[in-house]
């Protein structure tokens, strides 16, 4: 099964030949500013399965730190993913196109999630990161 993705101006589209993994949505303050939203949901695919087809120059990169950060389209905003020890690791569900046959996980740092936020029942939700990250 091949994943595509597309920023919102549509300059810039990718190909995942292979599944997403490990869908989480972190509600930190740090993905609210990212994403300009209640929270960021990702999902994790193999590097060696993933290729840019139209507009990887016109990707802009904001790192977070040393080794990680954000990649977005440079024309209209949209954050496509990001980059995780170097290597562009991750992908957020919204720019992907039809259903990526994966569904959010687990819900984490709900703890710090916006005094506005309501969260959705039943979900898997952990305070901060999951116990398998600490
Ligand atoms: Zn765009
Ligand atoms: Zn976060």
């Amino acid at each position: 099964m091949a994943i595509n993705g597309k920023c919102f101006c549509g300059s810039i589209s990718y190909q995942i030949d292979g599944c997403l993994r490990n869908a989480e949505s972190c509600h930190c303050s740090r993905c609210r500013k990212m994403l300009g939203s209640q929270a960021s949901v990702f999902a994790l695919f193999e590097p060696d399965k993933f290729s840019w087809l139209e507009g990887e120059d016109l990707l802009s990169t904001y790192n977070t730190d040393e080794n990680s950060g954000i990649q977005f389209c440079s024309v209209c905003g949209s954050t496509l993913g990001g980059i995780y020890q170097g290597q562009f690791s991750w992908v957020t569900l919204g720019c992907i196109e039809g259903d990526p046959e994966i569904k959010i996980g687990k819900h984490i740092f709900v703890g710090s999630k916006a005094k506005w936020e309501v969260l959705p029942e039943n979900i898997v939700q952990y305070e901060a990161w999951p116990p398998e990250n600490t």
